[in-house]
């Protein structure tokens, strides 16, 4: 499978090669490989709580994700857009949505990572070329986390009166709380 990534928004994009970014317009004179971001980026990670680290690309490339430790094993809510074999292995990754999926099927494939997301997110364009172990349909529980999925379709602005994930500031479909 051919896989491109835009340095614009990290947005990896299999088997296609349109003449701009879908999600933020970088032309794709400017993609790069998977090779590539591996040697320009690293993934740094911060403590937020005992329980919770915040990872970010840098130089700065796509979203910030958070490293939760369950009590059984740990996760990570969202995926940094690039592989870093460096860093600390998760056990699985929940995705609160589609739209970043990032190096999830790096870790996936080095790491043994399982990969979650929400059943009505796996058919879109941005998540075809991402495995994905769980097509998540309801709440469960993993260690003391209890992750919760909004029913509904498509993104973050949609949730505005819940709470946060995981400290972090964002509203999504996946809440965790220790
Ligand atoms: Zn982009």
């Amino acid at each position: 499978m051919k896989l491109l990534i835009c340095p614009g928004c990290g947005q990896h994009l299999f088997d296609e090669e349109p003449d701009r970014c879908p999600l933020c317009g970088t032309p794709s004179n400017r993609f790069m490989t998977a090779e590539e971001t591996e040697q320009r980026y690293r993934v740094a990670t911060s403590r937020v709580t005992a329980q919770v680290q915040r990872l970010i690309v840098e130089p700065k490339l796509g979203i910030a994700c958070y490293r939760v430790e369950s009590g059984q094993d740990s996760v990570w809510i969202d995926c940094p857009a690039v592989f870093d074999r460096d860093i600390e292995r998760v056990d699985a990754i929940l995705f609160t949505h589609r739209d970043f999926m990032g190096a999830c099927n790096r870790y996936r494939e080095v790491w043994g990572t399982e990969v979650y997301l929400n059943d009505l997110d796996t058919g879109h364009r941005f998540a075809r070329g991402h495995f994905v172990d769980h097509k998540v349909r309801g709440d469960f529980k993993r260690g003391r986390l209890r992750v919760i999925t909004s029913v509904g379709i498509r993104m973050v602005s949609r949730y505005t009166s819940t709470t946060t994930c995981c400290s972090c500031a964002t509203t999504c479909w996946w809440k965790a709380r220790a």
